[in-house]
């Protein structure tokens, strides 16, 4: 067994992704919509402004699902990843991961709840440049109580899996774009993550190096989530389902 793959205790089979599998879905967003509130118009005595990113936007997403979001610039993709993320609460409704709703926890625990469940790859790669490939992918165990051998060997394998252990010391500087993103999937799968959310993960690649990526992406959602927000046709075809947004409502889906 692989080091991409998930032991069998997390995932069963027989069962995962089913419509009768009695488990709560991996992700569950219900009646969720967001308002960004904007700084104060030209007088701070204005009107307060604020702008609706998303509306009314519910889904569920059972394990063993790459789901593709898709919808032009601005249609609220990345508002939609950053809430399953737990990056932001949402203004109303709900968002849940494994039936622990996030909207009801605080900061603390809801930071808790995204570092164990779920990994993300930012756009732009969000690598540390004064960190190596392998310490920038074992980021995530400090403060989880990983030695550092332990952090080391983990972040070394994972390199290996993406088919970077041959660059396991070098600078994210010294690394070629499609590297770099294989880094940022390899810190996003550190923590063996059950919801991966992938922000325009092929924007920055040649198609070749980009599908590569996707057909990474693609084995990890086997036994996982995978949320891939993008706005090109080539990504969006990996995708098991997908969901179109407009405004910030969703004006298509599949299932
Ligand atoms: P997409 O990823 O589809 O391009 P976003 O989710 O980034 O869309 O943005 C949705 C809408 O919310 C856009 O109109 C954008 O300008 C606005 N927006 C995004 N982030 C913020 C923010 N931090 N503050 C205010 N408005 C924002
Ligand atoms: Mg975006």
């Amino acid at each position: 067994m692989g080091i991409l793959d998930r032991s069998p205790a997390t995932t069963r089979p027989d069962a995962v992704g089913r419509e009768d599998d009695p488990r709560p879905p991996v992700v569950r967003l219900d009646g969720v919509s967001h308002e960004y509130q904007l700084a104060g118009g030209r007088f701070r005595s204005g009107p307060a402004r604020s702008l609706q990113a998303l509306r009314d936007v519910s889904i569920d997403i059972r394990s063993g699902t790459v789901v593709g979001v898709e919808g032009p610039s601005g249609s609220g993709k990345s508002t939609l990843l950053h809430a399953v993320a737990g990056l932001l609460v949402p203004t109303t409704g709900t968002v849940s991961l494994l039936g622990i709703e996030l909207s009801e926890l605080g900061d603390r625990r809801r930071a808790q709840v995204r570092r164990r469940h779920v990994g993300i790859v930012f756009q732009g790669f969000h690598l540390l440049p004064s960190l190596s490939a392998r310490a920038n992918v074992a980021l995530p165990l400090v403060g989880e109580g990983v030695g550092r051998a332990t952090r080391r060997k983990r972040a070394t394998e994972l390199l290996e899996a993406v088919g970077l252990g041959d660059r396991t010391t070098h600078l994210p500087g010294e690394l070629s774009g499609g590297e770099r993103q294989r880094v940022a999937i390899a810190r996003a799968l550190v923590t063996d993550p059950d919801v991966i959310v992938a922000d325009e993960p092929t924007g920055e690649l040649d198609s070749k190096t980009g599908a590569k990526v996707l057909e990474l992406l693609t084995s990890l959602g086997e036994q996982r989530v995978v949320l891939l927000a993008s706005h090109d046709a080539a990504t969006l075809s990996v995708a098991d389902r997908r969901i179109t947004l407009h405004d910030g409502q969703v004006v298509e889906r599949d299932r």
